[in-house]
């Protein structure tokens, strides 16, 4: 099974499509990375997913990513006795330490932190900030709030207080008890949500132990100014449209996106944009045309993956979600003035072996007309170098590691294959050559590109490219 676009699809599991004929429907249609959301659902849910998708890739033999995000410190409202409520403008609402369900005046807030941080005036932005509220006054466990812009809210919908800076690491108590979970289920990917400076990213890496790999979740005003160090550290890196846009006006979202992509590119780490895709397809079998264009212009801009949230989680329409996001991506993808775009904004090879392979590989690519192009990879490492170019032909990446693979199906262009390791140069050239006509890359008579590194099976040392022909298969010497 391959896929025939080259940026990926992240969706989000959740009550909509927890089940193992919607897990294999969405995969199907298109889904490369499941995202599990530990700011819903209890362990035993993510494990019955987590089952659920590892049986799956036993079936399809395909290596699919699944990604952990960590609630982080989010701040979010307790529940309500009838689930919701609809609250209108002028109305008195309280937010407290009670933890008893809440109803049309007040609700439960657990988060003490924040009772002392706030001033009359001080604006609250619930869920995604389609509501407001403002601070009358507060006591130790309540805060009296007016209603400035209603609607409904319903339970353990989250709460941004844009401008305060809350004394709390970017990693909860929960969060760690989640993290070990994950960690035991052998998650590829572990979002961070909040952070805020380059040593939250450390701490986690501390607490994760090179056990995945880390997305840092864009969506604090106060991390935009440390992009580059952030960038720098994270192994990948979310925009997090939905809480980023409650912190930050709306009018600086696409210029912060298309800054963290510029810098993702350039750093040759994946780069997700999320949220609100096509969020309308959440209660209609369509898109709106600007969503569309929003799905459009993320893959124009060259970004690794796109990410559907409560579309697949909870939304009436996961399965039709998918199969849209994948046409948009198609189709853009068949479009010249995307790889005008990608050819324009491509990064600079550094001064390394590495990209001086790859990028040599992406320009033999292009003047010969290569299927494929096959990297033998340890850790990955060459491939995202590989996938940096953005090369017109697609990315086979051979390992003998499984988390290796897992992980590369979130990489833009990348067909992840696992293989026992290569010993020898006819081994390479042999193999290369077979996987890319198994896995329907290449036919007989097509000529492929093998990346590799000598001495064999050594992380790190790519430093051969070989261009071959596929005539016939031998048995690997
Ligand atoms: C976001 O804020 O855009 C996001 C992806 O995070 P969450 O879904 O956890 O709010």
């Amino acid at each position: 099974m391959r896929r025939f676009r080259k940026a990926k699809i992240v969706a989000t599991l959740g009550p909509a499509s927890l089940s193992a004929k919607m897990i294999t429907k969405l995969y199907s249609a298109g889904v490369d990375v499941f995202r599990l959301n530990f700011s819903h659902g209890a362990h035993e849910t993510h494990q019955e997913a987590v089952n659920i998708i590892r049986d799956l890739e036993k079936k399809v033999k395909r290596p699919i990513g699944i990604l952990m995000d960590l609630q982080g410190p989010k701040l979010r409202i307790g529940k309500f006795a009838k689930k919701s409520i609809i609250l209108k403008p002028k109305d008195i609402f309280h937010l407290d330490l009670d933890e008893k369900p809440g109803d049309e005046t007040r609700v439960n807030l657990p988060h003490h932190e924040l009772y002392s941080s706030l001033h009359k005036g001080t604006d609250l932005l619930l869920d995604d900030g389609k509501l407001r509220l403002r601070v009358i006054s507060w006591k130790k466990n309540s805060i009296k709030t007016e209603v400035i812009i209603g609607g409904v809210l319903s339970d353990r919908k989250g709460v941004n207080v844009p401008g305060v800076i809350l004394p709390i690491s970017s990693m909860t108590t929960k969060d760690r008890a989640d993290l070990s979970f994950g960690l035991k289920q052998g998650v590829d990917w572990v979002a961070l949500s909040f952070v805020q400076r380059p040593e939250d990213v450390t701490e986690a890496q501390k607490a994760i132990k090179g056990k995945a790999k880390i997305i840092v979740k864009l969506e604090k005003p106060m991390a935009i100014q440390f992009l580059p160090e952030i960038i720098n550290l994270a192994d990948g890196v979310m925009v997090a449209r939905g809480d980023l846009g409650v912190e930050v006006p709306p009018e600086d979202v696409p210029s912060i996106q298309k800054r963290i992509i510029h810098l993702c590119r350039e750093a040759g780490k994946p780069v997700i944009v999320a949220t609100q895709m096509l969020d309308s397809m959440v209660a209609n079998p369509t898109p709106t045309r600007a969503e569309a264009s929003d799905v459009a212009t993320a893959i124009y801009d060259g970004v690794d993956a796109v990410m559907l949230s409560a579309e697949s989680a909870s939304g009436k329409f996961p399965i039709e979600t998918v199969s849209i996001m994948d046409r948009i991506i198609y189709r853009v993808e068949q479009d010249e003035i995307y790889r005008q775009m990608l050819d324009a904004t491509r990064p600079q090879p550094l001064p390394n072996v590495a990209d001086a392979i790859t990028s040599a590989a992406r320009q033999v690519a292009h003047t010969i007309g290569i299927a494929g192009m096959v990297t033998f990879t340890e850790s990955g490492a060459t491939t995202l170098r590989a996938a940096r170019e953005r090369p017109e032909a697609p990315i086979i990446a051979v390992t003998p590691t499984l988390a290796t693979a897992r992980r590369l199906a979130l990489v833009w262009g990348v067909h992840p294959v696992m293989a026992p390791d290569i010993h020898t140069f006819s081994e390479m050239v042999n193999r290369g050559c077979k996987i890319a006509f198994d896995q329907k890359f290449a036919k007989q008579g097509d000529q492929i590109i093998v990346i590799a590194g000598v001495p064999f099976a050594v992380a790190g040392g790519t430093n051969i490219l070989r261009i071959a022909k596929i005539e016939k298969f031998s048995e690997e010497s």
